[in-house]
């Protein structure tokens, strides 16, 4: 299985809104292995379609203990609020504080098409929201004030040279 190139901002896929998963067969499984593997490679905790270059509301993550797949995700509730640092593999990891909900619930499909609620507090809320901003086109720079996204775009093509 092999592992797939991830995206990087300012890709254009990764600003668009996803198209949603119709299909739950084999061919999906196929690609969420894909997808986790990539994510494990580049040592992340998530990781959705338009990070390797599919404009697809899906996403794998394994973060705190709660490993799973995501298709067609939203996230129906939060509660409370954190802050706290944050990075994505398509800024090159570049850290940043975000202020987000504490607490979220997540509904989605699961590989089969089966819908699944699930909830989760601290860094994995903080991954289910980051991660089904992707399939909405949204980056986590996107929730930043504009100084402070500058700065991390700027850090994020400096060190990309530096490579
Ligand atoms: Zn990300």
């Amino acid at each position: 299985m092999p592992i797939r190139r991830i995206t990087e901002y300012p890709e254009e896929v990764l600003g668009k809104l996803g198209q949603p998963v119709t299909e739950f067969g084999p061919e999906l499984a196929a690609l969420c292995n894909d997808m986790y593997e990539t994510m494990y490679d580049a040592e992340g905790v998530g990781l959705a379609a338009p990070q390797i270059g599919l404009n697809l509301r899906l996403f794998v993550m394994d973060c705190n203990g709660i490993k799973l797949v995501a298709a067609n995700p939203e996230i129906i509730a939060t509660d409370g609020e954190q802050s706290g640092q944050e990075g994505c593999l398509s800024v090159g990891k570049v850290p940043a504080v975000v202020v987000r909900p504490a607490k979220a619930r997540l509904r989605a499909q699961d590989l089969k098409g089966e819908w699944f609620e699930q909830e989760a507090e601290g860094y994995a809320a903080r991954c289910f929201m980051h991660e089904t901003d992707h399939c909405n086109g949204t980056l986590f720079i996107d929730h930043l004030p504009k100084l402070r996204r500058d700065m991390v775009v700027k850090r994020f093509k400096k060190e990309k040279n530096w490579k």
